[in-house]
């Protein structure tokens, strides 16, 4: 198949499986600059789903480095409030949602940092109402992934740009499954895998996860009423959409003061321009205790220092040594991938959707149950073909769940 034909039926897939896009939609999009084939692409394809209007917004790279080198210093705490308001009265009117990433993940490692945390800031607060609209799934949304010079060459620094571009657009090809024969049927299969594992999981109702593997020994609690998630969901509005594309993992959360143990990272983590690898923790009821890294150790003690809640789990996913992102060998420097080449935890923030009416609860209720709360969620990967993860009741029976990396299930 040639490129354009790839990019055709991974536009595709975009609209059908992951926004299952509805006759009469509109569709806001934002991407790269450097994304302008796909989102045409997937304009028409849209259109032909009977979208009534594609909106597309683009960033640029350069134009996002002239702010810092430039702009006065005021800029930093400015946010286009009136944008994210527009975005957000789209959504209240109907509206999917479609993100695609490819941003150069070093863009903005060498500005000041202060800047960087004052920028995020005012960007958060404005975007909220936008942002609450997608996490509580108000509507159909989805995020996939667009190959960028920049983006390429952080993956692939050894090759020429051409040759880095294509293969990281066949890389993103395969592990969508957008090389497949029928790619929508092949994510209709994918997300039926994934169904029946979480409703495995949510009927077993585990009180704690073991792990054993080199330098690994974990028993990892999780939260009362948690629920395991993963694969298409359900919008508030109706419409079953895939929200990430690629997604290999199903994911709940830990309980933040019941993981106890050691636990060895088996890929490295890009982390806000630093890469951190060889991490090992040691975890006493919740809390990392003691910490190494053979790189990047500075960076990964001052992401569990944030807050409180930084040295604790928020999220525990099990994804197969099998998967396609896996199998790839690349370590794509962007958590849509990265996240699904191996089973793994994050520490902070877990997911309201990850405890029953999570949505409806308060925060000390939520944290009662276990829940974590912190500013930062960031994932690191646990798993290799040497993991074995038990499922253990809360009278101690333990049931194999995945044996040298793979499901037991
Ligand atoms: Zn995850
Ligand atoms: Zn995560």
């Amino acid at each position: 198949m040639t490129h354009d034909e790839l990019l055709d039926r991974y536009a595709q897939l975009a609209v059908r499986s992951g926004l299952n896009l509805r006759k009469g939609q509109e569709l806001l999009i934002t991407a790269p600059l450097d994304a302008v084939p796909l989102v045409r692409r997937i304009t028409e394809h849209a259109y032909k789903s009977g979208a009534t209007l594609v909106t597309a917004f683009y960033s640029d790279d350069p134009a996002t480095l002239a702010r810092y080198r430039f702009a006065p210093d005021e800029s930093f705490d400015t946010a286009p409030g009136w944008l994210f308001d527009g975005m957000a009265a789209a959504f209240r009117g109907g509206a999917a949602r479609l993100a695609i990433a490819g941003e150069d993940p070093g863009l903005l490692a060498g500005q000041d940092p202060a800047r960087l945390a004052r920028a995020n800031k005012a960007r958060s607060i404005a975007y909220r109402p936008a942002l609450e609209l997608i996490t509580g799934f108000a509507i159909n949304w989805c995020v996939i992934a667009c190959a960028t010079p920049a983006w390429a060459r952080s993956v692939f620094p050894q090759l020429r740009e051409g040759e880095a571009l294509a293969k990281l657009w066949s890389a993103i090809f395969s592990c969508c499954r957008a090389d497949l024969p029928d790619p929508v049927a092949a994510w209709e299969e994918h997300s039926a895998a994934l169904a029946r594992r979480t409703t495995f999981l949510n009927e077993r109702r585990y009180a704690a996860l073991t792990y054993r593997g080199p330098g690994t020994d974990l028993v990892l609690g999780l939260a009362q009423d948690h629920v395991w998630k993963g694969g298409a969901g359900k919008a508030r509005n109706g419409i079953v959409c895939n929200a990430n594309i690629p997604t290999e993992e199903v994911f709940t959360a830990p309980h933040k003061d019941k993981v106890d143990g050691t636990v060895c990272s088996t890929k490295p983590l890009s982390y806000q321009g630093s890469m951190i690898d060889g991490i090992k923790v040691r975890f006493e009821k919740g809390r990392i205790v003691e910490m190494t890294a053979a790189k990047g150790e500075d960076a990964f003690r001052s992401l569990i220092s944030t807050d409180e809640g930084a040295a604790r789990l928020g999220e525990v996913a099990l994804v197969p040594h099998s998967s396609p992102i896996s199998r790839s060998g690349i370590v794509f420097n962007n958590t849509l991938f990265d996240e699904n080449a191996a089973s793994h935890v994050a520490v902070g923030q877990s997911y309201t959707e990850n405890i029953r009416d999570g949505g409806n609860r308060s925060k000390d209720e939520l944290a009662a149950l276990g829940a974590n709360s912190s500013l930062v969620h960031v994932d690191w990967m646990i798993g290799s073909g040497n993991l074995d993860v038990d499922g253990v009741h809360a009278d101690g029976r333990a049931e194999p769940l995945m044996r040298q990396g793979e499901w037991a299930i």
